[in-house]
C-alpha cells in the first residue's frame, strides 16, 4: 500500500505536529480544522497553525522549506479533497462525540480502502467505530503519537477486531521506516501502554510527596538520571507539561479505569490541584514548581506555598548511588537504603514494577512492549521489567513478601519457572541470542530482531570485538562489514580512537571483508575531540605531542578516504568539531534524521584542523566541474560563515544545506535503522566495483584575494558588534588556512598543503591564552566562552 499524501484533522497541537512531521518525511498533507466564528480567512485555525509550527521551539520542521508541503483548508469546504489521500488521520478534541460526528462526516468522501486512523490517548477504539460501515472499520486504527511528534520516538498502534492486516501493517512499515518511529502495539485499554504506567507513576510521585515529606528538589534529585530517568525528572517534568494539563491527563485515566486496583493513585493531591487554582501551572505560566527569577531558580516550598532557594540534597542512599558506576547498582543503592530518600524511591520503583506486572496481558501480550514504550514514550534508561531485573526479581519478591504486599502472577510464574529475570540469553558464540519471558508460554523464548535495525548491543553478545582498545572496538557485523565503534565517555575522539578507525580499515583490508561503518548507536556520535588533553599539553608547552595528534587525525582521515574499501559513516545526536571531521572523510554518510552535526572549533579558540577545514577547501573548490564559467567562491564564502559562527545543523536535513552532509550522504528517518541502513550502503558500494576517490593533488584556493575578501566580511561582523575582536581575530586566522595562504589563486596546491596549513593554524592558536581560556571554560561548564 503506498501513502502518497494524508491528511490530519484537527489542527492543534498534535494534529498540527503530526501534519509537520508528515511533511519533515516529504508526504504532502492537508491540514483541517473548523470553521471560525465570524469574518476572515475560513482556514485561518489551520493556516495559523502551520505559521506557529515554522517558529516553534524546539522547530517542528526539520527543513522550514517542508512548509510548501503542507495545505490549510477547513472541514466544510474542503472534504473532498480527503478522496485524494490515503491516509486520514483524525487529532481533533478527545470528545467521543466530537470525533464520531468527524467519521460521520468524512466517510463520504474518503476513498474506499483509505487509511483512516484516530490519535486519541485513551478512548476506546471500539467505541470511536461502534456502528460504522464495514469498510471504515477495516480500514481504521489508532495511531497514538507523543507530543511533541517530531521528537517523541514511540508511535502506539492499536487495531480493532476488524482492522485489515495489509492496513496495519502498511502503517507500521510506513511509521518505522519513513516517519522514523518506534511502533508499539498495544491491546484497546484506556491510555494504551506508555500513559496507562507513565501516568499512574506521575500521580504516585505527588502522592508518595505528600506521606514522606520530601522537598521537590529532594524528590527531583532522587528521580531523575540516578534512576534512569531523564533530567526532568519529576516535577521538572509536570513544569514543562503544565500542571493543568497533567491534572487533565491524571483525570481522564482515573475516569476510564474504574476497577483498577492502584486507581486512587491516578488522583493527584490537594497540592497539586491548588496549585492549578491558583495559576502555578508550569514554565507556561512564569512558574509552577519552580519559578526563575532573574538568573536564579526558586523552588516552591510546599508548606508555606512560598518560592524560596533551592537547597543542596544530600542522602547517604543518594551519595552512594552517584558513586557507583552502571545504572542497576547505582538503584540498588538507592532504592536499599534506609533514609527517606531510600523509601521515596522504593514505593515509587516497587508501585511501578508492580503496576506494570499485573498490566499484562491486559495492556498487552508481552513485556518486552512495555519496556519499549516506557522507554521511547517517556525517555527512561530501564523499562518496568528492566527495573525488575536491575534490582534482581528474586530480592523484590522476598522484599515485598516481607511488607506483605502481594506478588503478581507474573512474576510468580517466572520464578516458578527457575528463572531469575525477565531478560537472558540463550545459545553460545555466535547462536548467542537475547531472550525475553513470554507470559504465555511461561518460558523464556528468543526476542526478534526489529526489521531494518541491528542493535550493536546484540553484535557485541555474539561475538567478541576483533580488537578494541578502552576508547573503540571493531565488530563484525557479518556479511563481511566491520563496525569500528566509538565507547569513550561522550565519545570524544583521542589518539586511541583514530587509532581503531585506521585498525578498522586495515581489519577489512586484510580480511578481504566488503567494506567498513565508522558508527555507534550512543546518543551522541560524538562530542568531538579531547579538548581537555590538547588544552592539557598546551599548558605543557608539548608542542610535539600536539603535533603528533594532529598528524594522526591527518593520517587517519586520509587513510579512511584513499583506502581500497568503502567507507561509511553513521551519526546521529551531536556530531562535533571532531566528531564531524570524522564523517566529512568517508566516502558516503549515513546520517540519522535527528543529527546536529558541525564544526565548532572557532568556540573553542581553534580552527578544524583533523581535516576539516582542508575538507571544505577541497568541497568549495569541487563544488563547480572544471569548465563550467562559474566561480566557486560562493561555496566557500558559505562554509567560512558555518564554521565562523561555529553553526551546529538543526536535523540531518539541514546538514546538507549547510554543506556537512553531500547530496549523495542518505538519511534515515529512524535512528535505529541508520546502522543497518550504513551496512547496506557498504554492501552496494563493494558490489558496484568500489574505486577510491583520486589523490587531491591540484585543489583551486581562493588565496590571498580570498582572505582580503573575508576579512572585509569579518570587518563587518565586528562593527556591526556581531563578534568580539578575538573572534575576528580567530576567524582571520581560519580565513587563512581555508583559502591556502597568502598565495596566488591561481596556482592550484595539493591536499597535504592544505593539512600544514590548517595545523600551523592550529599550533598558533594553542600558544594563545585566551584559546586556552575559552578551553578550560567550555570543559568546565558545557558552554563556549565569547572572550
Ligand atoms: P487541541 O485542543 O490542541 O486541538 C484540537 C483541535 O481540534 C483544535 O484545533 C480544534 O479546533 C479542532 N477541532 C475540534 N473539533 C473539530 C471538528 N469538529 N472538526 C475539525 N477540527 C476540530 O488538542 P490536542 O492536544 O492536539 O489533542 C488532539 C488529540 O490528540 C486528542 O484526541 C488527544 O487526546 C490526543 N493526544 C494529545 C496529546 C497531547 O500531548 N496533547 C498526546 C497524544 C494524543
Amino acid at each position: 500500500m503506498l501513502i502518497r499524501k494524508a491528511a490530519v484533522i484537527g489542527a492543534g497541537t498534535m494534529g498540527c505536529g503530526i501534519a509537520t512531521h508528515l511533511a519533515n518525511a516529504g508526504v504532502p498533507c492537508l491540514l483541517l480544522d473548523i470553521v471560525p466564528e465570524g469574518e476572515g480567512e475560513r482556514s485561518r485555525i489551520a493556516s495559523d497553525a502551520i505559521g506557529r509550527a515554522l517558529k516553534s521551539r524546539p522547530p517542528s520542521f526539520m527543513d522550514p522549506s517542508d512548509s510548501s508541503l503542507l495545505s490549510a483548508g477547513n472541514i466544510e469546504d474542503d472534504l473532498e479533497e480527503l478522496g485524494e489521500c490515503d491516509w486520514i488521520i483524525e487529532a481533533v478534541t478527545e470528545d467521543l462525540d466530537v470525533k464520531r460526528g468527524i467519521y460521520e462526516r468524512i466517510a463520504p468522501h474518503r476513498r474506499a480502502g483509505s487509511i483512516i486512523s484516530s490519535n486519541t490517548s485513551g478512548i476506546s477504539l471500539g467505541l470511536l467505530t461502534e456502528g460504522l460501515d464495514d469498510d471504515f472499520r477495516s480500514s481504521f486504527l489508532v495511531t497514538h503519537f507523543f507530543n511533541p511528534p517530531r521528537y517523541m520516538y514511540l508511535l502506539e498502534l492499536v487495531r480493532g477486531p476488524d482492522t485489515s492486516e495489509e492496513i496495519f501493517s502498511a502503517v507500521r512499515e510506513f511509521a518505522e521506516k519513513r516517519l522514523g518511529k518506534g511502533v508499539v502495539e498495544c491491546k484497546d485499554t484506556p491510555n494504551f501502554i506508555a500513559n496507562r504506567i507513565g501516568v499512574l507513576c506521575m500521580g504516585a510521585s505527588c502522592v508518595y510527596q505528600e506521606e514522606t515529606g520530601l522537598s521537590i528538589e529532594e524528590i527531583d534529585a532522587i528521580t531523575g538520571p540516578v534512576i534512569g530517568r531523564p533530567k526532568t525528572a519529576t516535577f521538572k517534568l509536570h513544569d514543562l507539561v503544565g500542571l493543568d494539563v497533567a491534572l487533565m491527563v491524571m483525570k481522564n485515566v482515573y475516569d476510564l479505569v474504574p476497577e483498577d486496583e492502584s486507581r486512587e493513585l491516578f488522583r493527584a493531591p490537594a497540592f497539586f490541584q491548588r496549585m492549578v487554582d491558583e495559576g502555578k501551572l508550569g514554565r507556561k505560566s512564569g512558574g509552577g514548581f519552580y519559578r526563575k527569577e532573574g538568573k536564579e531558580i526558586l523552588v516552591l516550598d510546599l508548606e508555606s506555598f512560598e518560592y524560596r532557594q533551592a537547597k543542596e540534597v544530600s542522602f547517604p542512599s543518594l551519595d552512594s548511588a552517584r558513586e557507583a558506576k552502571e545504572l542497576p547498582a547505582k538503584i540498588q543503592a538507592l532504592a536499599g537504603g534506609e533514609d527517606k530518600a531510600s523509601a521515596y524511591v522504593w514505593k515509587l520503583l516497587s508501585e511501578t514494577m508492580l503496576y506494570s506486572a499485573r498490566r499484562v496481558p491486559e495492556i498487552c501480550d508481552d513485556i518486552l512492549s512495555v519496556d519499549r514504550a516506557l522507554r521511547w514514550g517517556f525517555n527512561w534508561q530501564l523499562g518496568p521489567f528492566e527495573l525488575w531485573d536491575a534490582l534482581g526479581v528474586r530480592a523484590t519478591a522476598d522484599r515485598l513478601e516481607k511488607e506483605g504486599r502481594e506478588i503478581p502472577a507474573l512474576v510468580e510464574e517466572l520464578l516458578r519457572g527457575g528463572n531469575h529475570s525477565f531478560y537472558s540469553t540463550a545459545g553460545e558464540g555466535a547462536k548467542m541470542r537475547p531472550t525475553v519471558f513470554v507470559p504465555a508460554s511461561r518460558e523464556l523464548e528468543m526476542i526478534e530482531d526489529r526489521p531494518g535495525v541491528i542493535l550493536l548491543d546484540d553484535v557485541r553478545m555474539r561475538s567478541e570485538p576483533l580488537r578494541s582498545n578502552p576508547a573503540a572496538s571493531v565488530l563484525d557485523l557479518g556479511d563481511g562489514v566491520l563496525c569500528v565503534e566509538f565507547h569513550s565517555k561522550m565519545n570524544t575522539i583521542s589518539g586511541e580512537t583514530l587509532e581503531m578507525i585506521r585498525e578498522g580499515v586495515d581489519a577489512v583490508e586484510q580480511e578481504g571483508c566488503a567494506g567498513l561503518v565508522i558508527g555507534n548507536q550512543a546518543s551522541n556520535f560524538s562530542v568531538g575531540a579531547n579538548i581537555k588533553e590538547l588544552a592539557a599539553a598546551a599548558v605543557e608547552k608539548d608542542w610535539k605531542a600536539i603535533d603528533r595528534m594532529i598528524r594522526d587525525f591527518h593520517e587517519t582521515v586520509l587513510k579512511v578516504r584513499y583506502s581500497s574499501i568503502p567507507v561509511v559513516g553513521v551519526v546521529q545526536g551531536l556530531a562535533l568539531g571532531g566528531g564531524c571531521e570524522i564523517p566529512l572523510a568517508c566516502d558516503a554518510v549515513q546520517a540519522a534524521a535527528e543529527t546536529y552535526i558541525g564544526l565548532v572549533e572557532l568556540g573553542v579558540g581553534l580552527i578544524p584542523a583533523g581535516g576539516g577545514t582542508r575538507e571544505m577547501a577541497c568541497r568549495a573548490a569541487e563544488a563547480v566541474p572544471p569548465g563550467y564559467p562559474v566561480d566557486s567562491f560562493g561555496f566557500l564564502m558559505r562554509y567560512f560563515e558555518n564554521i565562523a559562527m561555529a553553526k551546529t545543523s538543526g536535523s540531518a536535513a539541514e546538514a546538507r544545506q549547510l554543506g556537512y552532509l553531500r547530496p549523495i550522504d542518505g538519511i534515515s528517518m529512524n535512528r535505529d535503522r541508520a546502522l543497518l541502513d550504513a551496512k547496506t550502503r557498504v554492501l552496494a558500494m563493494a558490489a558496484h566495483g568500489y574505486r577510491p576517490p583520486a589523490p587531491r593533488e591540484n585543489v583551486k584556493v581562493a588565496g590571498e584575494a580570498g582572505i582580503a575578501e573575508l576579512r572585509i566580511l569579518l570587518s563587518q561582523y565586528a562593527g556591526g558588534g556581531f563578534i568580539s575582536e578575538y573572534d575576528e581575530f580567530l576567524a582571520g586566522r581560519f580565513a587563512y588556512a581555508l583559502c591556502g595562504g597568502n598565495i596566488d589563486g591561481e596556482f592550484p596546491v595539493s591536499e597535504q598543503y592544505l593539512l600544514e596549513l590548517e595545523l600551523e593554524v592550529f599550533l598558533g592558536l594553542l600558544g594563545e591564552q585566551k584559546t586556552i581560556d575559552r578551553i578550560t571554560h567550555t570543559l568546565k561548564t558545557g558552554k563556549p566562552l565569547r572572550n
